[in-house]
């Protein structure tokens, strides 16, 4: 597409456009705060003093302390960095439990620092972690987990995870918990998340800049590093910290969190639900064989994950699409092709040809009604056209 603005997009649980606020921010603090905040001169201290006021913000956003915060380049490092912690901080045959439809960032952090000293928590057809099978598990596992994963809500389908059960139950085990909050912060409240021991989040995904995010982390005890080279963040993650990225992740945040007036259902979350649910009644009366992933599961209102059906490839979909105008994913290749089909689909049950055909179409908050509308129509052309494209 040579002109990306005539582009309607729906990719936004990949990355989302940069927020005016985020903008502004990023800008203003680009000017004033030119010092770094580790100088000991007035221009270091200010720049200091902005990111502690950035600190604040998020803190309070989340419901934590402040210095539990760490900022990182975004939510594959704050993943490494508690899965690195838990490697270095636990007994060296410490075993963790994580859910099997972690984004690769948790999943093979945990393998690089595990090997096998892991064990994955099913999720259901449904597409939610098994909280029964852990319950059970729990009770009766020989050696109890010394470290927990979940994540918030998954990416490639959207569908909302139990993590205040998990918490529950970590908390009357005494057994830290790390929860992946990337999808989840900016698009559903925040609140709560901050009582869990490590969550980490990135700009990127709500109208922040790309290459920032955080890592919540206890202040209290030493948190292993994974970057060494400097005092920086109570000593918890190296390197100057990115001022203006900082500033304008919290700014971006703000705006979501105002949107979403503080509490759960809310009126934004529930219209965009709305349009969203007629797309998929759309897709499911025009197209057969569609099936939408979670369909049954509370999920993310922007993430629609449909098995296509099966005429074609995934990745035929997203260039036809894009043709047509429209930016979607594919969570995972062709099942003839040589990647590996979905792992998230596959630990829900799907065979392999069916995770095969699936596609996510993921919208923002500033995606409006029509543009749903139009890319129904642009699916539903793309299948007439695609018996002529076949012979
Ligand atoms: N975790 C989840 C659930 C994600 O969806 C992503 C990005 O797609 C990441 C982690 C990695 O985020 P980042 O791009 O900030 O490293």
């Amino acid at each position: 597409m040579s002109n990306p603005r005539q582009v309607t997009y729906f990719d936004h649980n990949a990355t989302s456009p940069l927020h005016p606020a985020a903008r502004q921010a990023w800008l203003d603090a680009t000017e004033r705060f030119i010092g770094n905040p580790s100088s000991p001169h007035r221009v270091g201290a200010r720049a200091d003093a902005a990111l502690a006021g950035a600190r604040e913000k998020l803190a309070r956003i989340l419901g934590c302390d402040a210095l539990d915060l760490v900022w990182t380049s975004g939510a594959t490092e704050s993943a490494n960095l508690a899965l690195h912690h838990f490697a270095a901080a636990l007994p060296p045959r410490a075993e963790v439990w994580l859910s099997a439809i972690e984004h690769p960032c948790v999943l093979e952090a945990a393998r690089h620092w595990f090997k096998n000293r892991l064990l994955l928590i099913p999720a259901t057809r449904d597409g939610v972690v098994d909280l029964g099978w852990l319950d059970r598990n729990l009770a009766k596992a020989a050696k109890r987990p010394d470290a927990l994963v979940l994540m918030a809500a998954n990416n490639e389908t959207g569908v909302l995870q139990p993590w205040r059960g998990v918490l529950a139950l970590c908390r009357e085990r005494e057994i830290p918990f790390f929860c992946d909050a990337t999808q989840w912060v900016g698009k559903l409240p925040a609140t709560g998340l901050g009582e869990i021991d490590f969550v980490s989040g990135s700009a990127h995904k709500f109208g922040g800049p790309k290459g920032v995010g955080f890592l919540k982390c206890p202040s209290k005890g030493r948190v292993r590093p994974l970057i060494h080279g400097g005092p920086q963040e109570e000593r918890r993650r190296a390197g100057t910290e990115n001022v203006p990225g900082v500033l304008a992740m919290v700014a971006a945040l703000e705006v979501r969190e105002t949107a979403l007036c503080g509490s759960e259902p809310c009126d934004a979350t529930g219209v965009q639900s709305e349009v969203r649910s007629r797309f998929e009644r759309t897709l499911i009366a025009s197209l057969p064989g569609v099936e939408i992933v979670g369909a049954k599961s509370a999920r993310l209102w922007n993430t629609v994950s449909a098995l296509m059906p099966d005429h074609d490839c995934p990745s035929r979909w997203v260039v036809k699409l894009d043709k047509a105008g429209f930016a979607v994913s594919t969570g995972s290749a062709c099942a003839s092709g040589k990647e590996e089909p979905s792992h998230v689909l596959t630990a829900m049950g799907f065979s392999a040809a069916d995770a095969g055909r699936v596609l996510r179409f993921s919208s923002g908050w500033e995606t409006p009604p029509e543009d749903w509308a139009a890319l129904a129509d642009a699916v539903l052309g793309v299948h007439r056209a695609a018996p002529r494209d076949r012979r």
